[in-house]
């Protein structure tokens, strides 16, 4: 006879509480998460939107990580062709170049070598790159290049002292989509997904948890039981076991913020540059929603993680510095468009730098009555291996919940073959002509397949509804209320897409009273 509402209950909507509550659905369990903002509001929308191994952990000699991290890319384009795509990088060699001197292959390139004290040398670059694509394993992504720079497309932006570079390949995500994928999913498997709603507190009582929430639209408390308790509140996972949960303190993250820039496209083609600082950092140059280039990121301790994360000037400077000692283009600070910066969960393992802390996730079970498990830490790329551990652990104490499950299933809208996506646009094309191709690929990048049930029926644009500019529709909108968890113009505009960088400021007033008229609406009925 069940006793507790739920089976299991998440505290958090990033990328780990989604990916778990998905993972945790799809196996049998009644599952039920509660997000405070958004979905996706925190960290999980502020990457620099990679699955990738992490090439630069490799000096780190985080080889379990990378190599994880590496296979799980195919895993993961696979089920979401859609929002997910594989980009080649270039990173330009200049003997400039530095390693920060600190990290392992360093030291030991120190020892052995004393002359090269400090220095990154291509035949590093070369190794640590055949040691990347071995990792990988790849069946999908092709493997590394040599490229002479005098001559090709990817040299013409660059300064001329850039004569060599080799070229490798990571994969492109939608971060914010990935999350709300994944709540799609779960909520489509059974789970019970809130948004707007705090956890202010969960007592561990004899068997059970009980939940105490706050709906942050209406101030109404409400209470849920559960079996088991997940805390994924990403950079408030500490502070949610000692202040929510109210046990003693556990693992200790170490906040370390990163900020992007955005400037308008800075070259023509359609592969990212790594380049490499210095000061031994690393930081890419990534082609953005069609018209723009994505810049970043930094590692600055975040020492107060009640204050909301913005990129400095400081910050921003420090990144256009670093592009202009590698474009002939030179931006200054008024060609930024947008800037966005987020705060990583880092599991403090006491390393001397905010980049040298390790990126590897912590999973910690407390089976000390009615079952915690808290997360520490983690990628993007190992959401879904962090959700199958995190569903190890629940097993042990539920023998009977179904085996793992989702490295082969695709996420909504991502039920087409991984190099098929041009012709998913075309089909679309086909069905409703009155797209253009940006909207078409708009589209299809954000909804996959279920562009088609999104568009229904539709005739012509006037069938659609309203068009809020930018080709957002009111048949986009709804479904992005309806079925997506939008709650306000910001959700849509910045969070299921990135039309907030073509809105002025009266199509964000236009969309706003949109919505609040739709809120009100739904709440009345
Ligand atoms: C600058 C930067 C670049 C990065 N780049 C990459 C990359 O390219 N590739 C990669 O793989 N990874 C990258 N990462 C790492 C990755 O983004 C994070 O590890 C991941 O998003 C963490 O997800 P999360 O679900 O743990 O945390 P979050 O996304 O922060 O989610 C935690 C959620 O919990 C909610 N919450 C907290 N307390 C409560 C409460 N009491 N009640 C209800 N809800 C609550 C918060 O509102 C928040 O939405 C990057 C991170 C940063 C900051």
């Amino acid at each position: 006879m069940r006793s507790s509402d739920f089976d299991l209950f998440i505290i958090g909507g990033g990328v780990n509480g989604c990916g778990i509550a998905r993972d945790a659905a799809g196996r049998g369990l009644s599952v039920c998460l509660a997000e405070r903002n958004d979905l996706a509001s925190a960290t999980s929308s502020a990457s620099t939107k990679l699955f990738h191994g992490g090439l630069r952990y490799l000096e780190y000699f985080e080889f379990r990580l990378v190599r994880d991290a590496l296979i799980e890319r195919e895993t993961l384009l696979r089920a979401m062709p859609h929002i997910a795509w594989p980009m080649r990088f270039v990173l330009p060699y200049h003997p400039d170049m530095r390693f920060d001197s600190e990290t392992p292959t360093s030291r030991l390139l120190t020892r052995i070598l004393p002359g090269m004290k400090g220095r990154r040398p291509a035949w590093l670059i070369r190794l640590g790159l055949f040691l990347y694509d071995s990792l990988g394993r790849c069946q999908i992504l092709p493997g590394t290049e040599r490229l002479d720079l005098a001559d090709s497309p990817e040299g013409q932006p660059l300064q001329d002292r850039f004569r060599l570079a080799f070229e490798y390949s990571d994969c492109w995500v939608e971060d914010s989509r990935l999350v709300v994928l994944n709540a799609r999913d779960a909520a489509e498997r059974g789970a019970r997904i809130m948004v707007r709603t705090e956890v202010t507190s969960a007592r561990r009582m004899k068997d059970h948890w009980l939940i105490e929430m706050v709906d942050k639209d209406s101030g109404q408390t409400h209470s849920a039981t559960a079996d088991m308790l997940v805390n994924a509140a990403g950079p408030w996972a500490a502070e949610t076991v000692t202040a929510t949960i109210g046990q003693g303190a556990s693992a200790r993250l170490r906040h370390v913020r990163g900020s992007h820039i955005v400037v308008e496209r800075l070259y023509d083609h359609d592969k990212c540059y790594f380049l490499q600082g210095s000061d031994g950092r690393i930081v890419f140059a990534i082609p953005y929603e069609t018209d723009f280039t994505l810049i970043g990121t930094t590692d600055v301790d975040h020492a107060d993680i009640g204050e909301r994360p913005y990129c400095t000037d400081e910050e921003r400077d420090y990144l256009l510095a670093f592009v202009n000692r590698y474009f002939d283009r030179q931006l200054s600070a008024g060609d930024v468009v947008w800037t966005y910066s987020g705060v990583r969960p880092l599991y403090d393992d006491g390393a001397q730098t905010a980049a040298a802390a390790t990126r590897d996730y912590v999973i910690e079970a407390d089976t000390d009555g009615a079952l915690l498990i808290n997360i520490f830490g983690g990628k993007i790329t190992t959401y879904r291996k962090l959700a199958e551990h995190a569903l190890d652990e629940i097993a042990a104490h539920r023998p009977d919940i179904a085996p793992g499950w989702t490295a082969g299933v695709a996420l909504p809208g991502g039920d087409f073959p991984v190099d098929a996506f041009d012709s998913q646009v075309e089909a679309l094309r086909q069905r409703y002509p009155f797209l253009d191709i940006g909207w078409a690929r708009r589209l299809a990048r954000a909804y996959g397949t279920d562009a088609f049930t999104l568009l229904g029926d539709a005739r012509n644009a006037g069938d659609l509804g309203r068009d809020f500019g930018a080709r957002l529709t009111q048949r986009e909108v709804d479904w992005l209320v309806e079925k997506e968890w939008a709650r306000e113009a910001d959700d849509i505009l910045w969070r299921r897409s990135k039309l907030g960088l073509r809105f002025d400021s009266a199509m964000v007033a236009r969309l706003s009273d949109y919505m609040d008229r739709q809120t009100r609406r739904s709440a009345a009925e």
